[in-house]
């Protein structure tokens, strides 16, 4: 039942894309082609492209570690100053309150709808012991550009620029109107992108919206991510004296910080796997019988994973498979919790007077996360014990709302059809249990939920050491972006 109504939903968005190829006796003019010309050039700028990333990925551009800050301005005013080059109009370097965001737009495609994409700047730190190559000197090796941000965002947000370069310098024009959106604040949880998008509606009004900062399933099949997690980050301390104390003197007599935290823990789940904090659930709404169906049929083999991460099982929440805890349940996780003695060797022996705790939890839609903060901190205080002091720490950053991107719209149908023709077969329609602000902020303050459009893959390291972008999607990202802006162009005037 669910397969036949997504079934149909993508033939819907195939249009006479697969009408031409189910029905060969009725060929329709292609509607997302590339031009030959746009091609050629894409094909024959690969050595140019590759060095560009490789530029660009040089530039430290960390935006959680504030001596980075020089680099957040070095790397905007890099791609200010490429947008400019490929003859994008009214490009500008825009003040936040953060790290600025990066906004350029080509609008003489009179009558035509105008498309937004956004994609991010900034990039995540590095261990650098654990990379084989620095991180911020790119290097080339087997089609793979390894370095920090090559493939998240770095990467996937030049091919959506590499396109409309391609298009102008060939052709003269774009299909459509474009507005790019970069922001230096999406690895910090974008704290500064709702109030820039709010202030700037005008400027920023589109028919449709692309995010670059997103991945495909493989070389050979594109992947939708039709719904994002909203993400909430707390941190609290456990205070019982004003030093550790001698655990012979004091032992069973004055609270111990580590016990009170280990307690307070332990009561954030029952031992179904639920979240434990009252409230936090009344809002969640439930899985639809589409993301069942989604989190069903993607192809995943668990036992795979398990071993892949030296796992044994997996558990979580009961009642629901692994895949749909990731996509469309709400989690709580504890990040980090210290006290006492922790060297590797030796004994200390004290009662700690102090404990500390990290949490992270993921949200889903309807689930607000200040609301949901709340939630938390009035459970955590009610369960202290006798003679324990708690305090919160202001972390900042990470109060995302989760978002969906509905599968019924013109710019949904587009994307799946370029997939489809690029690919060669339909786009996975799947979840994700990551975050992403601007999912939610472009969709609440201009109505514009984006559509994930980004050439990375998940095994590209992102995150983590020895990030790498493969030379091949740079190219495949380019013409994908071009077939869409076509698409879209043939598709209606406005
Ligand atoms: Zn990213």
């Amino acid at each position: 039942m669910y397969k036949r109504s997504i079934v149909l939903t993508v033939l819907l968005g195939l249009g006479i894309l697969v009408s031409a190829q189910s029905m060969p006796a009725k060929p329709a003019p292609p509607q997302a082609g590339v031009n030959p010309v746009v091609e050629k050039y894409i094909n024959d700028n690969e050595q140019k492209h590759v060095q560009e990333l490789m530029d660009f990925v040089s530039i430290p551009c960390i935006s959680s570690l504030p001596s980075h800050a020089a680099d957040m301005t070095k790397a905007a005013q890099w791609l200010q100053t490429k947008l400019q080059s490929i003859g994008m109009d009214s490009v500008q370097v825009m003040q936040t309150d953060g790290n600025p965001v990066v906004f350029a737009q080509w609008n003489n495609a009179k009558g035509k709808p105008t498309v937004l994409l956004y994609g991010h700047y900034d990039v995540q730190p590095v261990q650098e012991a654990l990379w084989t190559s620095a991180p911020f000197t790119p290097k080339l090796e087997n089609g793979r550009i390894y370095g920090r941000g090559a493939s998240d965002d770095k990467g996937s947000a030049l091919t959506g620029i590499w396109a409309v370069e391609a298009m102008l310098k060939k052709i003269g024009k774009l299909p459509v109107n474009v507005k790019f959106l970069f922001e230096g604040e999406e690895e910090t949880g974008s704290a500064h992108l709702g109030a820039f998008v709010a202030a700037h509606k005008d400027l920023l009004q589109a028919d449709a919206a692309y995010s670059a900062d997103a991945f495909q399933k493989s070389d050979t099949q594109g992947a939708m991510i039709m719904s994002v997690k909203g993400a909430s980050t707390m941190e609290f301390s456990l205070k019982t004296a004003n030093r550790d104390l001698h655990s012979g003197v004091f032992g069973g007599r004055l609270p111990n910080a580590a016990v009170a935290m280990a307690n307070i823990v332990a009561s954030l789940h029952t031992p179904d796997g639920k979240v434990a904090v009252p409230g936090f659930y009344d809002k969640v709404t439930p899985m639809t019988d589409e993301e069942k169906h989604m989190a069903a049929t993607v192809a995943y083999d668990e036992q795979k994973e398990l071993t892949a991460y030296g796992a044994t099982a997996f558990t979580g929440e009961k009642g629901y498979t692994s895949q749909e805890r990731a996509w469309y349940r709400p989690t709580l996780e504890i990040c980090g919790m210290w006290s006492g003695y922790t060297a590797d060797e030796g004994f200390l022996n004290i009662v700690p007077a102090s404990a500390h705790c990290r949490i992270m939890c993921r949200l889903v839609t309807n689930q607000d996360p200040i609301e949901i903060m709340a939630l938390i901190k009035k459970h955590i205080n009610s369960q202290l014990p006798e003679g324990v002091s708690i305090a919160w720490k202001d972390i900042g950053g990470f109060g995302i709302a989760a978002a969906k991107a509905p599968g019924n719209t013109a710019a949904f149908k587009a994307a799946v059809a370029v997939l489809t023709q690029l690919y060669g077969t339909a786009p996975v329609l799947m979840g994700t249990g990551g975050s992403n602000a601007a999912t939610s902020v472009l969709d609440k303050e201009l109505g514009l939920p984006p559509y994930s459009f980004g050439f990375l893959q998940e095994d590209e390291n992102f995150h983590s050491h020895n990030e790498f972008m493969r030379v091949s999607d740079l190219q495949k990202g380019q013409l994908a972006y071009c077939m869409l802006l076509n698409y879209i162009g043939n598709q209606k005037t406005k």
